[in-house]
């Protein structure tokens, strides 16, 4: 008879998957839930999308990570429903219970409740959606040389709505792709009409950042010959062009919608444990009203005196947030727990080769010697070995070559008129 305690975590994203390294071997059943197989390195989706690196490179799967372990299991299932009362979590296939519940859902694509802003714009939430990205542009290019369309038209604008880090990573990434590679892969065509146009409802990019790197990254854009169009927000998008609130329409096949997130919520709480479509905690994670259920993460909001309006959501926090639950976890009592206080290292972003922007606590520095930071700040945090020497390969080769080898267009295979 299984003596115990029983843990189930929903999500192994940064917060689930570390709270699971953090139990790893413990004296825990641990059950670890996502609907995917594998931990994904969301900083890096931007790269995927740009052909830069393989998403193998960024994907771990769980089952490979917890091999060895000896109490933790993996189960490849969505998710539907969480029976608080009866201690339960539901998927389409099975029904687990547990002593303690861990909601690490994360975020999803906020379109806003635009149903054909979500039907025919691109996001960048999964593993998935960074390929369709890569594959959409890529066939853009394709279809442009096979039917001689007119280059001029616009239609293979690539547009990127929101200016935060993930849009402004895109967008000076896709414009080094203009002018590094596309003129190699297609001689035959004029590039000189396609535009890389990144819109934002602000008035400079990464609006969450420093001044200073607000300033910079709009020269670097401006240098990459990206067009920044600040004040503007997308209100429409029918597959050609996108609307604008301003009047302003723009002739576009490949738009990606980067520009805002919301929470994956399971169904079973009550309106008043949310906010903002996040899951109320208090300082150690508990979910408001339950002592076994706890949310961390970006689907967490707690509320301290340093962040009032919950904590951003970003890595950091949710890496920190599940240390510090499953140290608690691990203590006899109660009485022992420690409360979560984020202390944040800072944020940076990148936009092209040599050209990046980092906001430290103390320091903000911005070029050449922040683009090697950043780059050596995520080949740390990238998970094995082998993925950070495959990545700093990959980097090393598109550095010296201004080119790299991975712009595969893999679609769907279509067996019996359904996709396989
Ligand atoms: C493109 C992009 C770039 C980013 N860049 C940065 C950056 O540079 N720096 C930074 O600090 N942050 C960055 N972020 C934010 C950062 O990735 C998130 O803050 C972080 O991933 C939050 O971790 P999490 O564990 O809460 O959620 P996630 O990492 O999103 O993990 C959630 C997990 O839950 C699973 N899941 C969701 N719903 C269900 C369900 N119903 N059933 C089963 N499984 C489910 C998902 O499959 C996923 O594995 C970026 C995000 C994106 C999308």
């Amino acid at each position: 008879m299984e003596t115990r305690e029983k843990i189930i975590i929903i999500g192994g994203g940064f917060a689930g998957l570390q709270l699971a390294k953090t139990l790893n071997n413990k004296n825990k059943k641990v059950i670890l839930l996502d609907r995917v197989n594998h931990h994904m390195f969301q900083p890096l989706f931007y790269q995927v999308a740009c052909g830069r690196i393989e998403p193998s490179n960024i994907s771990f799967p769980f089952r490979k990570i917890f091999q060895q372990s000896r109490n933790t299991q993996f189960r490849l299932t969505e998710v539907k429903e969480i029976d608080p009362a009866h201690n339960k979590v539901i998927t389409d296939e099975a029904e687990f219970t547990y002593d303690k519940l861990i909601i690490a859902t994360g975020c999803k694509t906020n379109f806003f409740g635009n149903k054909d802003l979500e039907g025919k714009a691109f996001a960048m939430k999964n593993t998935q959606e960074a390929i369709s990205i890569r594959n959409h542009v890529l066939m853009t290019f394709e279809k442009l040389i096979i039917e001689k369309s007119r280059s001029d038209d616009g239609n293979w604008n690539i547009v990127i709505v929101g200016s935060g880090p993930t849009g402004v990573e895109l967008a000076g990434a896709f414009a080094e792709m203009k002018k590094e590679i596309l003129p190699r892969d297609y001689p035959y065509m004029n590039f000189k009409h396609l535009k890389i146009i990144l819109v934002s409802s602000t008035e400079k990019p990464l609006a969450v950042m420093s001044s200073e790197a607000q300033e910079k990254s709009e020269q670097y854009l401006k240098e990459l010959g990206v067009d920044f169009l600040s004040g503007e927000y997308v209100t429409e998008y029918d597959g050609d062009k996108v609307y604008m609130k301003s009047g302003k329409q723009i002739p576009s096949n490949n738009v990606i919608w980067a520009a805002g997130v919301t929470g994956n919520v399971v169904e079973g709480f009550p309106e008043e444990k949310l906010i903002k479509n996040r899951y109320i905690v208090d300082r150690y994670n508990k979910v408001k009203g339950y002592d076994n259920i706890f949310a961390i993460g970006d689907i967490a909001s707690m509320e301290t005196p340093k962040y009032p309006q919950g904590h951003p959501q970003v890595a950091n926090v949710a890496i920190t947030q599940a240390k510090n639950l499953g140290k608690n976890l691990l203590k006899k009592n109660l009485s022992e727990w420690s409360e979560y206080e984020y202390h944040d290292k800072g944020s940076l972003a990148t936009i092209g080769k040599h050209r990046a922007v980092v906001d430290l606590p103390f320091f903000k520095f911005q070029g050449f010697l922040a683009w090697y930071f950043w780059m050596f700040l995520h080949l740390m945090l990238i998970l094995s070995v082998r993925n950070k020497l495959a990545i700093f390969f990959n980097w090393m080769w598109s550095y010296f070559n201004k080119d790299s080898s991975l712009r595969l267009i893999i679609l769907p295979n279509k067996k019996n008129g359904t996709l396989q």
